[in-house]
């Protein structure tokens, strides 16, 4: 199967302590800008759901 590079691999980080927690694709055809989730932030200074950007 072809890959392309449409498809993005990106890293999400928690907007409240910065840490890198999730990466997942993205395609580029469809989602424009800076992609934003609700994930679960595993560090002890969050240990909930925050909000999670893509980070460059
Ligand atoms: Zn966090």
């Amino acid at each position: 199967m072809a890959q392309k590079e449409t498809r993005i691999i990106i890293t999400m980080a928690c907007t409240e302590c910065r840490s890198r927690n999730y990466t997942t694709t993205k395609n580029r055809m469809k989602q424009q800008g800076r992609m934003e989730l609700k994930k679960y932030c595993p560090r002890p200074s969050c240990r909930r759901h925050t909000l999670h950007r893509e980070a460059k």
